[in-house]
């Protein structure tokens, strides 16, 4: 029996465990990630101090992956009543075309929300939580406050209902959101210094926005804020 079929013979709780099990495991992941690339990358600090991590911090990161599963788990609601169908037959020429799709069109989507995030009314309902950090660590991807964690999941969802990409190009782009956060929160540059050049969201160009929040608020490119004059070096 094939993972798809396996997964759909699940039961309620079944899938309550897996989605938890699977969230906690990208969330050691990033961790991970961090503290390897952190400890391994010879290129200078961005900034001198990484942001402490507090007791407070740890506890909201745990309710970040807790709504992550609840996310997941709105995600395999949709998919059993039909709203969210996936291509079963995409070759993977068609999924890698898919995966860059989903990346620029997310990427466009979120860098609107954060726009908005960012106003009087909103930021300090919704955004401010994240901006504590005014330097980053290995917890800030997690650090969110959470409506800003389930605006995500669902606008993620609802991108996925209105087309039918492939598992495979779903589960990838779940992949790269997660390492590309990461990435994004170091507080050393990961990218080759052409990457800018290319338009890509690199670490500075994220670590500029935690220092100075009026600029970059794209996340996977600088497109958008090169385009609406909100992109600094
Ligand atoms: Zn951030
Ligand atoms: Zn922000």
């Amino acid at each position: 029996m094939n993972l798809i079929a396996h997964l759909e013979e699940f039961t309620l709780l079944e899938w309550i465990l897996f989605s938890l099990l699977s969230n906690i495991a990208l969330y050691l992941f990033s961790i991970g990630l961090y503290i390897v690339i952190d400890q391994t990358c010879a290129k200078q600090k961005i900034q001198d101090e990484a942001f402490p991590v507090t007791p407070s911090d740890v506890y909201l990161s745990l309710l970040t992956v807790v709504l992550n599963t609840v996310v997941m788990l709105i995600a395999v609601y949709c998919w059993k009543i039909g709203w969210l169908e996936y291509n079963e037959s995409a070759t993977l020429a068609v999924s890698i075309v898919e995966i860059i799709g989903i990346v620029l069109v997310m990427d466009f989507l979120m860098f609107v929300f954060h726009y908005l995030a960012h106003s009087p009314g909103l930021y300090p309902l919704l955004h401010y939580r994240h901006h504590e950090h005014s330097s980053t660590n290995y917890l800030s991807l997690f650090v969110l406050h959470p409506f800003e964690t389930l605006g995500f999941g669902l606008m993620m969802i609802t991108v996925f209902i209105c087309y039918d990409f492939s598992i495979t190009a779903i589960a990838a782009y779940v992949f790269i959101n997660l390492v590309w956060g990461t990435i994004g929160h170091l507080n050393r540059e990961f990218f080759p210094k052409w990457a800018d050049r290319l338009y890509v969201g690199t670490t500075r160009f994220h670590n500029q926005h935690h220092i100075d929040e009026r600029h970059n608020f794209g996340f996977y490119t600088s497109i958008w804020d090169r385009l609406f004059r909100t992109f600094k070096r």
